[in-house]
């Protein structure tokens, strides 16, 4: 006998299209009804799982994590509704993760690439520019399409953010991963890390508090998306408060850069350039905070169809995993209200039904 659920509620199949009458058999979504009574019936609307761009499975604030802790933290993203996860960067090998049907779908994107003694301690391989182009080599046959590089931190010797490796290397290292068949993306803070990324044809920007005027149209004709993390940056004024000492002049730009903050998504948004929806969970934020990041990005001035679009429809097709359509896999979300007219609702999800099994 098969498994069937029913789902009893208007379906967003995207921002514009909505559907009446949809079911899940053994975990595929049809929109012919079934033969057979269905096993349960979901109220609620429905929306395509949502997807954390920019998370990291596996990774705590001192480095790579046992298992059990690694298990925990894709049963909170899987608990806030998140049934997608780009990973951005794990120092532990997380393949078993995908072995699992009970947890989120997992992009990975092996470990971080930073310069020498330039990030934190025990998260990603550090290294000297004349390594980056084979590491990136190595990581882009090893992670699922995607490499993550730390563009800048601060150096300590300058005593403000500073980029990590010199442009005409990073050009070939990112030249590297895309014959690899990967895409490179980059943490970038600082605004010259930006320029030179973008001139190295990088495929995403996280992070970007450091946008200026002057990248947005080069975001939008390169089509490269942003993943303002806004959670994350909400931790700023804490990082300057503890710096401000030892390292003002860095300190006074990590608070500028904060306090640009929405500015500066909303400015991209109008603009047309692609965002999308990080906590950035894994180092110091918790896991399960993707609501909060969609709240973010409406305070900074996306629409609730916008916000939708960065963390579920839009954010799928960027990365080429099906949202609901006919055959597609049931990793849908029920909200109790028309999310597009009540943002709200994506924070207290009615059910998460994942492959077809319901989470909640
Ligand atoms: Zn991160």
């Amino acid at each position: 006998m098969a498994n069937i659920i029913e789902f009893n509620g208007p379906v967003l199949v995207s921002a514009d299209e909505e559907r009446h009458g949809m079911w899940s058999v053994d975990g595929v979504l049809t929109f012919e009804r079934p033969t057979a009574t269905p096993d349960r019936v979901l109220d609620g609307w429905v929306l395509p799982g949502f997807v954390d761009a920019h998370c990291h499975i596996g990774l705590g604030a001192g480095g790579a994590v046992d298992d059990q802790v690694t298990l925990a933290q894709a049963q909170a993203d899987l608990n806030a509704g998140t049934l997608l996860i780009r990973d951005c960067g794990s120092p532990s090998d997380t393949r078993w993760v995908q072995q699992r049907t009970d947890l989120p779908r997992l992009i990975r994107a092996g470990r971080h690439i930073a310069r020498s003694r330039r990030y934190l301690r025990g998260l990603g391989h550090e290294i000297e520019p004349e390594q980056l182009v084979e590491t990136v080599r190595k990581e882009a046959r090893d992670g699922d399409g995607w490499v993550k590089l730390v563009g800048d931190w601060i150096d300590r010797g300058v005593g403000d953010l500073a980029e990590s490796f010199p442009a005409k290397i990073l050009k070939d290292a990112i030249s590297a991963a895309h014959d690899e068949g990967a895409r490179v993306t980059a943490h970038c803070f600082a605004e010259d890390t930006i320029d030179h990324m973008l001139d190295a044809n990088i495929d995403c920007i996280e992070h970007a508090t450091g946008l200026l005027p002057r990248h947005i149209p080069r975001l939008v004709d390169q089509a490269v998306p942003i993943v303002p993390t806004l959670v994350n940056i909400a931790t700023f004024p804490d990082i300057a408060a503890q710096a401000a000492s030892k390292f003002p002049v860095y300190a006074e730009h990590m608070m500028r850069l904060w306090e640009r903050r929405r500015e500066r998504v909303q400015e991209a948004f109008e603009a047309g350039v692609s965002i999308y929806a990080g906590t950035d969970a894994g180092s110091v934020i918790k896991h399960g905070r993707i609501a909060d990041e969609m709240r973010e990005l409406h305070d900074a001035g996306l629409p609730p169809v916008a916000v939708l679009e960065a963390a579920a429809w839009g954010a799928r097709k960027w990365l080429g995993v099906e949202g609901i359509s006919e055959g597609a896999s049931a990793d849908v979300v029920l909200c109790s209200a028309d999310p597009r007219r009540h943002p709200e609702t994506v924070s207290d999800l009615l059910h998460i039904v994942l492959r077809g099994g319901i989470a909640r």
